[in-house]
């Protein structure tokens, strides 16, 4: 690890302005940050602690929305007893990922942006064009079992690895940043960017925005949330493959539907081509096959993770299954 200098922020206005320049990274848990230090994939001059600026708590609004600072640590959102009740999808993928430890540093903000997993990424010695733009990509003919099926580019296949942003995706979470361009609120859906020929760039932030909050819609009461991961082990694994659903069913027909994909993008992947398949149709295993047809009809496997196609569309029945078990 080279060596860095070390900075505690005490107000979101002193983190902003110190992540202007372009040595400075912004850490709060560091669960992603220290382990590609020690990897020499980020090797920042100064290190900014954004641990004291507050933003580490969760508040109904008045207009029904939750309020989620950009601090709150994985494990208490996980356990928020508002976000088990109503948000159920997030609280269960969050409690699905990483181990006790890690969720107890990680934080919301920080999981929103978590590296990729791609081995070649890691790796300094390999090509890729995410850490070393226009150095090539590794992954295409090397180890791709892990990697994405959809959204992907000739240029990088990377998934995004994050449980939480399946769940926020379902939920339509709103993001607030704070930044060199003011205040803004983007929705999760606009937040990150497929990687195209530009796989380094990942999100729509600029330098110096800091994400405050985040923000999920009212809840809808007679919504059911899953999510269903499946991976290779029962803990501290990633997902192969992921489904966040939130439904609700009336007269036996689906009412409100989103589906989101975990492990198989190179973004958190809302499927609207589920969603058409079954809004307004029947809750029964016929719709449920036909809605996983549809998600992975854009699917473009490499070498080694052809069999997530299969394995996707066996997720999202599995899960529209539990999801309706009591309509
Ligand atoms: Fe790098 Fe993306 Fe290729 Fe992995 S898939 S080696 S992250 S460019």
């Amino acid at each position: 690890m080279e060596p860095f200098s070390y900075i505690r922020a005490t107000a979101a206005s002193q983190a902003t302005q110190a992540a202007m320049d372009h040595d400075v990274r912004l850490i709060a848990g560091g669960t992603t940050l220290l382990d590609l230090m020690k990897l020499d994939v980020e090797r920042p001059g100064t290190l900014v602690d954004i641990n004291r600026i507050g933003l580490d708590g969760i508040e109904k609004m008045p207009n029904g929305t939750l309020r989620i600072g950009a601090l709150v640590r994985n494990s208490a959102l996980a356990h928020h007893p508002v976000v088990q009740s109503d948000y159920s999808v997030l609280s269960q993928a969050l409690l699905a990922g990483a181990s006790a430890q890690l969720r107890n540093m990680a934080t919301t903000g920080g999981n929103l942006l978590q590296r990729t997993r791609c081995m070649y990424f890691r790796n300094t010695a390999m090509a890729c064009n995410k850490r070393a733009p226009g150095s090539g990509c590794s992954a295409i003919e090397g180890d791709n079992r892990s990697l994405a099926i959809l959204g992907t580019s000739k240029d990088c296949i990377a998934t995004n690895p994050s449980d939480m942003n399946v769940a926020l995706t379902a939920l339509e979470a709103v993001i607030t940043v704070e930044g060199s361009k003011g205040k803004r609120d983007i929705s999760i859906a606009d937040f990150y960017l497929l990687p195209g020929n530009t796989p380094h760039i990942e999100t729509v932030l600029a330098r110096g925005d800091l994400i405050t909050y985040v923000t999920l819609p009212p809840p809808r009461p007679k919504a059911q949330h899953v999510y269903l991961k499946l991976r290779d082990r029962a803990s501290y694994e990633f997902a192969l493959s992921s489904a966040a659903i939130v439904a609700e069913v009336l007269d036996g027909k689906f009412s409100f539907i989103r589906v989101a994909l975990g492990g198989v993008g190179t973004r958190p992947w809302r499927s609207h081509e589920a969603e058409s398949a079954l809004l307004h149709r029947s809750a029964e295993p016929e719709s449920f096959r036909r809605a996983s047809v549809d998600a992975l009809r854009e699917a473009r496997p490499q070498s080694e993770n052809a069999f997530k196609i299969e394995l996707t569309k066996r997720c999202i029945a599995h899960a529209l299954t539990l999801a309706t078990r009591n309509a």
